[in-house]
């Protein structure tokens, strides 16, 4: 059952490792089957050198698992409040990769300060709210997917596919779960360029007029970037 999905998951999440964004086992990474509403994703604390497709749990959009015999990751119910707020996404990943940890533990949102932002996100990475201490001794994960949406009111979750969970770290999603897990290695360049930039230039700013540019370039309805 959902056998490719399974493949590309278990690849996406072994990718996470192989690019150094995930240290021991703090990532992961889902993606969702909407026809058939289920939403498959990495299990609980299961170390990457062992694990295996076979072991990517499939839960409904309720969070109870469907098929698997390991408990899925803790942040489930974080994934699947993505999912529902977001209809277009396909895939979502979590690290505690360093450097967009950093702002998240800074509560710093990443404005835009270069091309390289420009090209992926059509502005700045925002963060959110910090939780409050009863959304956090209740539904912690889910009031995590909460805020996000929450931050997202007036942004577009497919031009910004990036958020930065003030005091936590950041989650990143795709149209499917290569795409996710390239979102969240361009996120934290993107982060290390930024904290360095300050560093040498704390006012430095990117025009908008080449922010949209490069965005628009690559993204736009008369996008020229790439192959035809
Ligand atoms: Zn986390």
């Amino acid at each position: 059952m959902f056998e490719e999905l399974k493949n590309e998951v278990f690849e996406a999440n072994i990718s996470l490792v192989n690019s150094g964004l995930v240290l021991l086992t703090w990532g992961n990474v889902s993606a969702i089957n909407r026809a058939e509403g289920v939403v498959i994703i990495k299990p609980s604390g299961v170390d990457y050198n062992k694990m295996k497709a076979d072991d990517m749990v499939i839960v409904n959009l309720k969070g109870e698992v469907v098929s698997g015999d390991k408990k899925p990751s803790s942040d489930t119910a974080t994934h699947i409040e993505l999912y529902k707020a977001f209809p277009k996404i396909g895939a979502v990943v979590h690290t505690h990769s360093k450097f967009a940890t950093v702002f998240c533990q800074a509560n710093a949102e990443i404005n835009c300060l270069g091309t390289t932002h420009a090209d992926h996100f059509s502005g700045k990475i925002p963060v959110t709210r910090q939780l409050t201490e009863n959304e956090v001794y209740e539904n912690y994960e889910l009031n995590t997917g909460k805020i996000i949406v929450e931050r997202f009111k007036s942004l577009d979750p497919v031009s910004i596919p990036s958020v930065l969970v003030a005091g936590h770290a950041p989650f990143s999603w795709g149209k499917n779960a290569i795409d996710a897990v390239k979102n969240s290695i361009t996120l934290e360049r993107v982060a290390e360029m930024a904290l360095f930039t300050l560093q040498l230039n704390p006012s430095a700013v990117l025009p908008d007029y080449i922010l949209n540019k490069h965005y628009q370039r690559k993204h736009g309805p008369n996008a020229y970037y790439g192959q035809k």
